[in-house]
């Protein structure tokens, strides 16, 4: 079985071996989809995780009891870029930078891989381009 999940952590447990210790306790393989983690700082992880459905729950469990708050997803960030008028609102408030300005033509360019689907940009959007999808 596969579950796809956002993992919020604190501080304290950011440089947590996470996906050896789902391997190794678990037998769960952790994907990393997507990944904002930097040292002394909230971490989030997007990542597909596959095992037994029984070993996938208790794993989930143990997360919780490490304190890292775990969210279901299977969401995407969708920018229509039929209403986009390339304004660069929504790159200023993207923790990640996957929402910037090409340098050159002055163009909104959305990099998926780095997006982890927080949803800051949404209500910043004047024209309403950004949204989420399942
Ligand atoms: S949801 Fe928006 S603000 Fe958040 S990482 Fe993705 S593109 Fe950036
Ligand atoms: S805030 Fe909206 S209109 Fe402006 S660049 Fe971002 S998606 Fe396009």
């Amino acid at each position: 079985m596969k579950k796809r999940v956002t993992l919020t952590f604190p501080r304290q447990v950011v440089q947590m071996p996470v996906t050896y210790r789902l391997a190794k306790d678990f037998n769960v393989a952790a994907n990393i989809i997507r990944a904002q983690v930097a040292p002394n700082q909230v971490g989030k992880l997007v990542v597909e995780l596959s095992g037994d459905i029984d070993q996938l729950e208790a794993a989930l469990d143990w997360l919780g009891q490490q304190g890292i708050e775990i969210g279901l997803t299977s969401r995407e960030i969708t920018i229509d870029e039929e209403s986009c008028v390339h304004c660069g609102l929504c790159t200023g408030v993207c923790p990640t930078q996957a929402l910037t300005l090409d340098k050159h033509t002055w163009l909104l360019n959305f990099a998926r891989s780095r997006c982890i689907v927080c949803e800051q940009c949404i209500p910043t959007c004047p024209v309403v381009a950004i949204s989420t999808q399942f």
